[in-house]
């Protein structure tokens, strides 16, 4: 079932979430937030506005993060494409 994007009205391809975690403890406590339905070109244009609000390191880090995602998604619709973790994971869906 499609989503819509929260942004604008075309159909979310992503669901963008903030995760945090204590680090330097025994037992790490780790928290995620709710998703946040996104398109491609809202995802795009969150990404260049964070660029001036948050500090670069922290942007590179979710900008990687979604080069992976969206890179097995195109390798996903287009199976001929298909490469590594995109291709393992569909057959390790497959199996469960
Ligand atoms: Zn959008």
């Amino acid at each position: 079932m499609s989503k819509q994007c929260s942004q604008c009205d075309a159909r979310a391809e992503l669901s963008l979430c903030f995760l945090a975690s204590t680090v330097g403890r025994p037992e790490r406590l780790q928290k995620c937030s709710a998703g946040t339905a996104l398109c491609k070109s809202c995802m795009q244009s969150l990404l260049d506005r964070l660029g001036s609000a948050m500090p670069s390191a922290m942007v590179a880090r979710l900008r990687a993060a979604y080069t992976v995602i969206d890179g097995q998604s195109v390798a996903c619709l287009n199976p001929s494409l298909s490469l590594g973790s995109a291709n393992r994971r569909g057959r390790d869906d497959a199996q469960v």
